[in-house]
């Protein structure tokens, strides 16, 4: 039999429920066709598409585990905190990531103020058009405007010109801390996973902080191979695994095709000597009749 880390995993990607523009079905479809083997859905502070992902995938044939991606503030510094294999029905963790979501309109109508008093009007309707779900807008939905509008010719060129701190349409929000996260995470039966860590502009100090306390606080993973890391990142992150004893997750973080340069299952096997989280999570993975 082959190490489980062969598997083609993809424990990390977003629907039309948060700021990805596929449906979860879609999502499923191409999940199966690009040949994933264990998925899960992860949008950003919700987890309403997960009974819809669930459904589709077990019908493909594909196993599932529940996700989602939830925003947290560490140090002023914004992390995301991947969420798998909890109980969907869990009372504190719908009521967490209500709240986690809660300040998103607000954010997004300051966040349109700053575009307008930067020359651009009409960006919170404009971002509107895009959004699938009224409860979460985000700096994703104003991106993909300011392309419609013709100010950015792709939303990579919009994250470097706008809605990043110190650039227009930058709006500081605090998000859930750090210890909520992952506590709502796992008291629902889950497993806690650091996303892409490589893309937090933290100090060596402040990364071995959120590694340490993550870990105390019962955080179980982080991801090495995933969209946002070069084989490089990978390998450092791998390193990290094994000095904070974490498991090791997968994922491409897809959000649209021509958007996302990685697509579905499009990814790096993950190394061998890491415990990938799937193993961790054997006994909440749904599996097709
Ligand atoms: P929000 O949760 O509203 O702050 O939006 C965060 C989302 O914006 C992320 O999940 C990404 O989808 C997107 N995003 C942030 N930075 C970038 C970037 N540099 N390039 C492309 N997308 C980005
Ligand atoms: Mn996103
Ligand atoms: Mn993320
Ligand atoms: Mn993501």
């Amino acid at each position: 039999m082959l190490p489980s880390s062969w598997m083609n995993a993809d424990l990390h990607c977003h629907s039309s429920v948060s700021d990805g523009t596929l449906t979860p079905e879609a999502l499923a479809a191409r999940a199966k066709a690009n040949g994933v083997e264990l998925w899960a859905l992860t949008d950003h502070d919700e987890i309403g598409g997960q009974q819809r992902a669930r459904d589709a995938a077990l019908a493909l044939g594909l196993p599932y585990l529940t996700g989602t991606e939830i925003s947290v503030s560490f140090v002023g510094i914004t992390v995301h905190i991947v969420g798998l294999g909890f109980d969907a029905d869990d009372a504190a963790l719908k009521a967490g990531l209500a709240a986690t979501r809660g300040g998103r309109r607000e954010r997004a109508l300051e966040m349109s103020d700053s575009l307008a008093k930067a020359g651009i009007p009409g960006s919170f309707e404009g971002a509107l058009k895009y959004v699938g779900n009224p409860d979460l807008i985000s700096r994703t939905h104003f991106a993909r405007y300011l392309v419609e509008a013709g100010v950015c010719a792709d939303t990579s060129e919009v994250f470097r010109r706008f809605l990043t701190e110190g650039k227009p349409g930058f709006v500081p929000h605090r998000w859930a801390s750090l210890r909520d996260a992952v506590r709502w995470i796992s008291d629902a039966g889950g497993a806690a996973v650091i996303a892409h860590p490589a893309r937090y502009k933290f100090t060596a100090n402040e990364e071995h902080a959120l590694f340490t306390e993550f870990k105390a606080h019962g955080g179980l993973g982080v991801e090495v191979v995933t969209g946002s890391h070069s084989a490089a990142e990978a390998v450092r992150y791998g390193e990290a695994a094994l000095e904070y004893g974490l498991a090791a997750s997968r994922g491409s973080d897809f959000h649209s095709p021509g958007e996302s340069h990685t697509d579905l299952g499009a990814l790096p096997e993950l190394p061998g000597t890491l415990t990938p989280v799937w193993d961790v999570l054997q006994n909440r993975i749904q599996r097709p009749q």
